[in-house]
C-alpha cells in the first residue's frame, strides 16, 4: 500500500455578495502531492494549478498566503480534469495522509460541487499526520503547524510553505521521520460521508481505546434512543458489562458514562454529538479503560455542574 500525502490551496469570496451567490465556500486552485511506498520513500509527486470557475478575484489573505495570482491560473486545467487526472496517478492501493483534517474534506466538497464520482460511500480511513506528530512527539492532544514540526525534527527549510507541492513535500518529510510502527495504528476517519445504514457504521478497536462512528440521525434524543450508540459492551472482551454511572451530559453536546466489566474493570464512554454535512447528527463515540480516580474526578465535574445549574435558576428567579 502506498501513501498519497496530500495538500490543497484553496480561495475564497473576496466579497460578501459573491460569498452569498455561490454555495461552495472554498474552491481548491491547487494540487500537491506526494507518493511514498511500504517503506516510506518517495516513488513520485504530484503537482497542478487549477482554473478558478467559481471566484475571479483572489481573496486578500490567500494571495498574500500562497502568492499566487489569478492570471497564473488563467489557462491551467480545470478542477474536474487535474482531479480526474490526480486520482488514477494515485493508484489502485493506497491511504491519503494530510496535515490535519480539512483537505480531505474540501476535496469531496469540490468534487461533489462538479458532481463527480465520490472518493468513498462512507467514513475515509486517512492518517492525520499533524495528529500524529502530537501522538509521537507530545502530548496527542496538541495541533502544531507544519512549519512548526519541521524545526522540531530539524528538517532542512529549502523551499517556501503554503504551497501545496512545498506542503505535501514537508508533510512527507514528518511522515518519513516516525520510526516507531506503532504510529501508524492511528489512523483517523474522515466523516464527510457518513455510514448510511447500520452494518456500515465504524467499529475499531486502537492500542488503549475503541471509536465507533454511527449513522446520521436527525436529531439528539433520536440518536440517544438508538441501543447501538448507547452500547457500553466491554471493547477488550465484548461482555455486557454493569451500570456505574449512566449516560448524563453537562453541555448537551458530550455525554459521559462509567460501566464496569467483571474481566477488565472500570470504562469509561464518551459520546460527542457531531453535526454533518447536511445537518443531521450523527455520534462519535470512545471507550476506555479508566482509573477510579478518573471515575471520582468525573462524578465532582457532574455533582459542580449541576450545582451550577442550581444557582442559575435560582438568579433567573
Ligand atoms: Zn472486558
Amino acid at each position: 500500500m502506498n501513501y498519497i500525502v496530500l495538500d490543497l490551496e484553496w480561495n475564497q469570496a473576496s466579497d460578501s455578495k459573491t460569498k452569498e451567490e455561490n454555495q461552495l465556500i472554498f474552491e481548491i486552485i491547487e494540487i500537491g502531492a506526494v507518493k511514498l511506498n511500504e517503506e516510506k520513500k518517495q516513488i513520485a509527486s504530484f503537482h497542478e494549478l487549477i482554473k478558478p470557475q467559481v471566484f475571479h478575484r483572489m481573496h486578500q489573505i490567500t494571495g498574500e498566503l500562497i502568492h499566487l495570482k489569478m492570471e497564473q491560473l488563467e489557462n491551467c486545467r480545470t478542477f474536474k480534469e487535474v482531479v480526474k487526472d490526480f486520482l488514477e496517478w494515485c493508484g489502485e492501493d493506497y491511504v491519503f495522509c494530510t496535515w490535519g483534517n480539512l483537505d480531505l474534506l474540501e476535496l469531496q466538497r469540490n468534487m461533489d460541487y462538479y458532481e463527480m464520482k465520490p472518493l468513498s460511500d462512507r467514513p475515509l480511513k486517512y492518517y492525520d499526520v499533524q495528529k500524529l506528530f502530537s501522538i509521537a512527539y507530545e502530548d496527542k492532544k496538541s495541533r502544531r503547524t507544519l512549519e512548526y514540526a519541521i524545526d522540531y525534527l530539524e528538517i532542512e527549510k529549502d523551499i517556501a510553505f503554503h504551497r501545496a507541492d512545498s506542503d505535501a513535500y514537508y508533510t512527507a518529510k514528518v511522515l518519513e521521520r516516525f520510526y516507531h510502527p506503532a504510529i501508524f495504528h492511528n489512523y483517523s476517519f474522515d466523516t464527510y460521508r457518513l455510514p448510511k445504514t447500520r452494518a456500515d457504521e465504524v467499529h475499531v478497536v486502537f492500542d488503549d481505546y475503541e471509536k465507533y462512528i454511527s449513522r446520521a440521525f436527525p436529531d439528539k434524543l433520536t440518536a440517544m434512543d438508538d441501543k447501538e450508540v448507547v452500547s457500553t459492551r466491554c471493547f477488550i472482551c465484548g461482555a455486557n458489562t454493569k451500570k456505574k454511572i449512566p449516560w448524563f451530559s453537562m453541555n448537551g453536546k458530550h455525554y459521559y458514562a462509567v460501566v464496569t466489566c467483571e474481566k477488565h474493570g472500570l470504562l469509561k464512554g464518551k459520546i460527542r454529538m457531531r453535526k454533518s454535512i447536511d445537518d443531521n447528527i450523527y455520534v462519535v463515540k470512545t471507550m476506555k479503560q479508566v482509573t477510579e480516580e478518573t471515575v471520582q474526578e468525573l462524578i465532582s465535574r457532574k455533582e459542580q455542574s449541576r450545582e451550577n445549574r442550581k444557582d442559575k435558576r435560582k438568579k433567573t428567579k
